[in-house]
């Protein structure tokens, strides 16, 4: 939790320092203007943990939602925003949402966006977007692809984490072998990490 007040406007920006799974709903929800349930939850409270307050992510997902009408939005969307912050029903204040809870929650359909990539997308889809991403290298690619089939998915996602970020930022000290640091359990550990060497 940042709470120096991310604002719905800088979200885009914000983007390159996501972990996949945030990222495919971020995409998913520009190109369609929507996202499924799941989606919603697992975005919307990923987004409330780098610092969004209920006022931003109330903004942040009626513009996202462009085509549907503020009666629809006011009926169907605006009370489980405000549900996970706290603000109706049981107030409890929802966490985001780690790994672990992603891994073992609802399995995507085939219109939804959510859960962990690296487990339930396909190989050919998975490459392409690493490939999308950044991460040309083979041999990380073929890494990244055995650490799937051997159900690592959080060390594929670490894997990832460091090749893009020695790319990107010139980190030497990241040697690219998914356990030289602490591993990713959690997509906002991703994102902070992320954050933190930018600057
Ligand atoms: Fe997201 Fe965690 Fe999967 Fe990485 S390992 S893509 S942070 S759910």
């Amino acid at each position: 939790d940042h709470g120096d007040g991310v604002k719905a406007w800088q979200v885009d920006s914000l983007v390159e320092h996501m972990p996949l799974c945030m990222r495919t709903m971020h995409q998913a929800l520009r190109r369609d203007q929507h996202l499924r349930y799941y989606g919603r939850q697992q975005y919307g409270l990923f987004l409330k943990g780098i610092g969004l307050s209920v006022e931003e992510a109330l903004t942040f997902w009626r513009k996202s939602f462009a085509k549907t009408t503020d009666d629809k939005f006011t009926k169907e969307y605006r009370y489980n925003i405000r549900h996970n912050y706290g603000l109706e029903g049981n107030r409890k204040n929802y966490r985001p949402m780690g790994c672990q809870q992603i891994l073992s929650d609802a399995a995507p359909g085939p219109n939804d966006h959510h859960g962990c990539p690296y487990r339930y997308f396909s190989e050919d889809n998975l490459v392409a977007s690493l490939e999308g991403i950044g991460i040309q290298d083979r041999s990380v690619l073929k890494q990244v692809k055995d650490d799937v089939k051997a159900k690592q998915y959080h060390v594929a996602c670490t894997r990832v984490f460091e090749a893009s970020h020695r790319t990107l930022h010139g980190v030497k000290s990241l040697i690219g072998t998914g356990v030289g640091m602490e591993s990713i359990t959690h997509p906002n550990l991703y994102f902070d990490r992320s954050l933190q060497m930018a600057k």
